[in-house]
């Protein structure tokens, strides 16, 4: 089933597009049936669960991190982790940094923008992503590498609202580049919206249930 679900989505995403598997709450056994399939980068979006299965699974798994970060758990990830989704402050970027140093490492991150209208999302407005990236301070973290942005648009079914979340976006994405050369990742959409997102200039989607069926509980 697994594998099944798995062709079907990357037979309808281009290639340019890049699968992030969310394996979030599913067992390990259900990640080697995808691991198996032709999958390598996985996401996670709770430290501790992820440390874990990174510790149990092949080794040339990627794990990104999708969730929102807490500072204090960075140290236990950072020896491994490929890409953090949703970083939303420079004092995390600095922890980042922290901790990728002391494993002699370059830890990639995107900035979480906040483009839903519910009150719920983290993430940052266009204007603090502006602010953040531009930060002269930012020159001297070595061990990080800001390549892109993260945006969680509305749990809706309302077509127009997602495709309008999804291309502002991508607009002050495309702003942002023009002044910012080495951004090249814009991570929108999921299971329920990855096609439109992907229309709408996504380059990476994060897919969980499509994937691996419901998850047991709501994180
Ligand atoms: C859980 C999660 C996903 C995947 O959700 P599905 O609807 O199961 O595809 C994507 N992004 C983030 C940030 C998540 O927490």
């Amino acid at each position: 089933m697994i594998a099944e679900n798995l062709r079907h989505i990357k037979n309808n995403i281009p290639k340019h597009v890049t699968l992030v598997a969310v394996s979030k709450t599913k067992p390990t056994t259900a990640i080697l049936d995808a691991y198996t399939a032709g999958q390598r980068i996985f996401g996670e979006n709770k430290v501790q669960e992820m440390a874990t299965k990174h510790d149990e699974l092949p080794k040339d798994i990627q794990w990104h991190m999708i969730g929102h970060l807490q500072r204090n758990k960075v140290k236990y990830m950072a020896h491994f982790v490929h890409l953090i989704h949703g970083v939303d402050s420079f004092k995390t970027l600095k922890e980042i940094n922290k901790q990728a140093k002391k494993h002699q490492r370059v830890i990639n991150c995107l900035l979480q923008a906040r483009i839903a209208k519910e009150e719920t999302k983290f993430g940052l407005s266009f204007s603090d992503i502006n602010e953040l990236i531009s930060l002269e301070e930012l020159s001297a973290l070595k061990n990080i590498k800001i390549i892109g942005l993260m945006g969680m648009a509305t749990f809706t079914e309302d077509q127009e609202q997602l495709k309008q979340e999804f291309s502002s976006l991508k607009v002050f994405f495309d702003t942002l580049k023009e002044d910012f050369l080495s951004l090249d990742t814009l991570s929108m959409g999921m299971s329920g919206d990855y096609p439109l997102a992907i229309e709408n200039g996504s380059t990476m989607v994060r897919v969980g249930s499509a994937i691996f069926g419901a998850r047991n509980y709501i994180v």
